[in-house]
């Protein structure tokens, strides 16, 4: 087995205070997930629901879920008792739907908006100008039961750093004048997730408050 426990603590060692780890255990067994929570870290994040909904049967109920994948709006019924954060919000569409759903459980849950900055064409989420718009509609106003609370986003998986700086300040930037122009008064609206395995100590760099990594600290998935 990976040595998870060790992995952790190097992972954390390496954050500055104020910016929370989401241990991300997707494709992995309770087992790692147990090792982790043993040495004290709560937030984990999954990107499947079916995944993720065995594993909230089975594991310790303090444990804070993030899910980080992308979400079926049809997905959104079976995780809104009990999510802690739904991190890829990149529709109006999964917004209200997951609104509506937390209305049920009469929850309010906590959401990012995910940003399409990096080069690839396969990732999800909002560009910047359709991120600005969304915000400026202003339909989200009304949605009581859903909170947005910053913004998330996956720089391209390129070697290239300089390009992932890029990218990453692009996003702190944007969240810069969406908190001045939408947020000034909301105190939660602080969140900005971003950095994985590859780029997280360049994440803490540009203004990452909430980093996301898996291998570095279970090992390679076995998918
Ligand atoms: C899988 C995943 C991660 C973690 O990636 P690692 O490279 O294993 O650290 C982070 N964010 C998202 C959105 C993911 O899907």
């Amino acid at each position: 087995m990976y040595d998870v426990a060790k992995n952790l603590h190097e992972v954390l060692r390496d954050l500055p205070d104020g910016v929370k780890l989401v241990a991300i255990s997707k494709f992995h067994p309770n087992e790692y997930i147990e090792v982790a929570y043993n040495e004290g870290q709560r937030i984990f994040g999954e990107s499947q629901e079916q995944e993720l909904s065995r594993k909230v049967d089975t594991l310790p109920k303090d444990i804070e879920w993030h899910f980080i994948g992308h979400l079926q709006t049809n997905k959104v019924k079976y995780i809104a008792p009990y999510i802690s954060m739904i991190e890829a919000v990149d529709s109006l569409k999964l917004l209200k739907e997951i609104n509506k759903q937390a209305a049920k459980h009469n929850r309010v849950i906590n959401v990012l908006l995910e940003l399409h900055i990096a080069e690839e064409e396969s990732k999800y989420g909002f560009s910047p100008d359709a991120c600005r718009q969304l915000l400026e509609e202003g339909e989200w106003k009304n949605l009581r039961n859903v909170h947005i609370v910053g913004l998330m986003m996956m720089a391209s998986n390129v070697d290239d750093q300089e390009q992932i700086r890029r990218e990453m300040t692009i996003a702190a930037d944007l969240f810069d004048e969406l908190k001045a122009k939408y947020f000034a008064d909301d105190a939660d609206f602080k969140e900005r997730s971003w950095g994985m395995s590859h780029d997280y100590k360049i994440a803490v760099e540009c203004r990452s408050t909430m980093v996301r990594v898996g291998t570095t600290i279970f090992g390679p998935r076995i998918y």
